[in-house]
């Protein structure tokens, strides 16, 4: 198991080695799959999302903090059986153990991020796709009204945390969570996040939370990411 890792671990660093490999698109499932944990990219250039969110921001939250996260992670699950396992299981085998806080907390901020990240776009935001509206409009009333939801979730959020919009025996709904917690330990399916956390907003905002929601539910929204989460 060790030897594995090891292999898996050093093949990585000899980035070079990458384009040798036979096997077409496993190294991807493989990186994704076990630590050492990767970085993804962003879906956009850093400067994409301003002035909602500035390149400055991005710099800090995507280049210091998730990075850090990520680093964390994978000097904890370093030599230990979680050093196997993929990130969703690295987080539902630490939610809730007091004695693997540090691994919870560094894991989910980690998935959360990347969540985040990819939950927004450049001229996002506006009215979603005719399917996707119809649901919404099932699940509550109106997409004003959901909008409402995840504005008092997001702004309500007492200290640092997330408001999401999750699936839930089959029902569409908002939820709040402080620190790094994730609705996927609660058994419920993550459709889009926001970061309340005042690093993802001081830069642009200081201390104007509401605003920064505001701007990017207007703005930033990857409607398409929403829908095919709903479809996963
Ligand atoms: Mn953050």
């Amino acid at each position: 198991m060790k030897d594995r890792s090891l292999s898996r671990r050093n093949f990585i660093l000899t980035g070079a080695a990458i384009g040798a490999l036979p096997l077409v698109g496993a190294p991807m499932i493989a990186r994704g799959a076990a630590a050492p944990h990767v970085l993804p990219p962003l879906p956009y250039a850093d400067n994409a999302l301003a002035p909602v969110i500035s390149a400055q921001t991005i710099g800090f939250h995507y280049g210091k903090h998730h990075k850090t996260y990520l680093d964390n992670l994978n000097k904890l699950v370093d030599g230990t059986p979680m050093a196997e396992m993929t990130l969703e299981q690295v987080i539902k085998a630490s939610a809730g153990a007091a004695d693997k806080a540090g691994l919870f907390n560094n894991a989910a901020q980690v998935w959360n991020h990347t969540f985040y990240w990819n939950g927004l776009r450049p001229n996002g935001g506006g009215a979603p796709g005719k399917e996707l509206a119809t649901r919404i409009e099932k699940d509550f009333g109106s997409l004003e009204a959901m909008r409402k939801e995840i504005f008092t979730a997001a702004t309500t959020q007492f200290g640092s945390g997330w408001a999401w919009l999750v699936e839930e025996g089959g029902k569409m709904k908002v939820v709040k969570t402080g620190n790094a917690e994730n609705p996927l330990t609660r058994g419920m399916k993550p459709l889009m996040t926001i970061d309340v956390w005042e690093h993802a907003y001081y830069l642009d905002f200081q201390n104007r939370r509401a605003d920064y929601v505001n701007a990017l539910l207007d703005k930033l929204v990857n409607w398409e990411f929403v829908a095919a989460n709903l479809a996963r």
